[in-house]
């Protein structure tokens, strides 16, 4: 005992000596061959040019790089405190695939890091993919959705959702290279680069420096794509299309939030087909609801671009139809009305924006435009607003988007059985701290609400209709529904009621700059109050940690399989269109 307690602290003394650069790529990084990346070092200390010694499986690094990099005497973080010294390495790609050691050293400083080069099968086992996926997917979003949309008899469920006939494949991990908890930049970054990196990062290692746009780079799918191939890009979204999972497609920065700069790096790689939110950062700053601080006007840079471009449903039918080669659709200046809203209720903003489409409608007119080309396409759909509305502990807007986001994996089940050579995913990019735990019924005896929860026996079934078969509720406010609970969350009220007056709005920031609970809810007859056990400066539920499931349908997806990384997902894709080919 006495043995180890002494090995564990000359370990965290070696650990907390400032000794250890940092090296870009990290340790265990997998990398496709022949795509580009930027080499970095941080050394904690300034250092002499001449002290700096870099190998590459024991050899000079320029040697094997093929170029030097450049080296920064001096790095200044934040009120110009310097940092220590860097060497960087823009734009490099390693043609050979293979085990590549990293040793660094200078002064006292050394670290060493081991990458996978990889390179993939010859020919590509898909010509299309759709990659499908649901922001904050959890287990209970599908079970909710399943006995909402379906309903169910003595214990079987009375139908099936269109996901549910395809493979789980694969339990997800999708912790950040700095915690064990992500957010949708880090994990959708990973799946469409191959490389983890920091919360908030996409398309970069999060580097020491504070400028958000300097960061080492990796590259992304459709880059990747644009590279080795004629393939065509497609990216639908519910929420603004510079959010951090649409954006992870094209985007190089340490800030999701950098969405003016990340409209930019869309028309860099200039998608095929665009359809989302988010035009208030298309618009120069004078335009009213513009949310950017120059006057780039990029609607008209787009059109430029030979973009037909559609503000609501009626003109994606008509730009569909268009023969101009892309297409960008935005229908709202923030992030589309949630599905409840949009279709059924007519709350949110559903009045200044009445007619946008839905996933359903986005994702068919995507696949019509992106199958025309003979080369293929890769697809990403997203339903954003599964996340969306379960930070707010609003159960039954994340539950009616699970459904329409199901309809989405239908429309692509449907493409994939007319077209076999397509490879489907559907996931998420980590889960929320939610589960369903039973009922509330009204008609249960009881004073207070909380006796009409139902629990074990006593939950019985929801008494959902769908009379018009659409796949939705008629109504979501009916007498027995299910009971969704949170474990983790801001203080609030908990009414056992649906929000019909729009989207719940669980804690509100007091003078002291705290979340408290919302007072609107606390008169809500039977409305209990739920002490929240996050930091108060946490305004909604946070994300889990626990893995997401991966599901896969044709070509290529043999290659999911047990546990693995969200940066793991990425091999599997570039596989299916063998995107690492030696060229020799
Ligand atoms: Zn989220």
């Amino acid at each position: 005992m006495r043995k180890l307690i002494l090995a564990l602290a000359s370990a965290t003394f070696l650990a907390g000596a400032a000794n250890a650069a940092t090296v870009y790529p990290i340790d265990r990084a997998t990398i496709l061959i022949g795509s580009p990346f930027d080499f970095k070092v941080e050394f904690d200390a300034v250092v002499k040019p001449e002290d700096v010694k870099v190998t590459v499986n024991g050899k000079d690094y320029a040697e094997i790089f093929g170029k030097a990099a450049e080296f920064v005497a001096e790095e200044k973080g934040a009120e110009d405190k310097v940092l220590g010294s860097a060497l960087i390495l823009r734009d490099l790609a390693i043609g050979t695939a293979g085990a590549y050691k990293v040793e660094v050293s200078a002064g006292g400083e050394t670290q060493s890091v081991n990458w996978d080069v990889y390179e993939t099968v010859a020919q590509p086992k898909a010509k299309n993919i759709i990659f499908l996926i649901a922001d904050g997917l959890s287990v209970a979003h599908r079970t909710g959705a399943r006995i909402m949309s379906k309903g169910m008899t003595e214990g079987k469920a009375n139908g099936r959702l269109a996901m549910d006939d395809i493979p789980p494949v694969a339990f997800i991990g999708t912790s950040s290279t700095h915690s064990i908890a992500t957010d949708s930049a880090n994990t959708m970054s990973a799946y469409m680069t191959g490389h983890k990196s920091r919360v908030n990062a996409l398309g970069v290692y999060a580097d020491r420096t504070p400028a958000s746009l300097d960061d080492p780079k990796v590259e992304t799918i459709a880059e990747a794509l644009r590279r080795n191939t004629k393939k065509s890009i497609g990216i639908v979204t519910t929420s603004e299309v510079e959010d951090a999972t649409p954006a992870a497609l094209v985007a190089h920065t340490r800030k999701r939030a950098d969405k003016a700069d990340i409209v930019g790096m869309m028309l860099d790689v200039k998608p095929d087909v665009l359809l989302g939110g988010g035009s208030a950062y298309f618009l120069s700053k004078d335009v009213p609801g513009s949310k950017r601080k120059d006057d780039k006007d990029y609607i008209a840079e787009f059109r430029n671009a030979d973009y037909a471009i559609a503000t609501d449903k009626a003109e994606l039918d008509a730009a569909a139809g268009s023969n101009q080669e892309r297409l960008l659709g935005l229908f709202h200046t923030g992030n589309l009305d949630v599905t409840l809203d949009r279709e059924f209720l007519k709350k949110g903003t559903v009045d200044k924006f009445p007619n946008q489409p839905g996933l359903v409608d986005m994702t068919k007119t995507a696949l019509d435009k992106l199958s025309k080309n003979p080369e293929g396409f890769f697809l990403m759909v997203e339903a954003a607003s599964v996340d969306k509305m379960s930070h707010p502990l609003d159960w039954d807007r994340a539950l009616v988007e699970t459904i329409e986001f199901d309809k989405a994996v239908g429309i692509a089940r449907e493409f994939a059985e007319k077209n076999p050579d397509t490879l489907i995913i559907v996931t998420g990019d980590h889960t929320h701290g939610v589960a369903i735990i039973g009922t509330v019924d009204d008609e249960k005896p009881g004073e207070e609400m909380r006796e009409k929860v139902g629990t074990y026996d006593s939950a019985g079934f929801p008494n959902y209709e769908d009379k018009d078969g659409d796949g939705y509720p008629d109504r979501i406010d009916v007498s027995r529904r299910l009971f969704l609970a949170a474990n983790n969350g801001p203080d609030h009220y908990e009414t056992f009621r649906p929000k019909l007056d729009g989207p719940f709005v669980p804690a509100v920031q007091n003078e002291a700059k705290e979340y408290v609970a919302n007072e609107a809810y606390k008169d809500v007859p039977g409305a209990v109050f739920v002490p929240g056990n996050i930091p108060k400066e946490d305004d909604t539920g946070v994300h889990a940690v626990d893995d997401v499931v991966l599901q896969a349908a044709g070509p290529g997806s043999e290659g999911f399989r047990g546990y693995m990384e969200q940066s793991d997902v990425y091999r599997v894709l570039a596989d299916a269109f063998a995107l690492g080919v030696p060229k020799d």
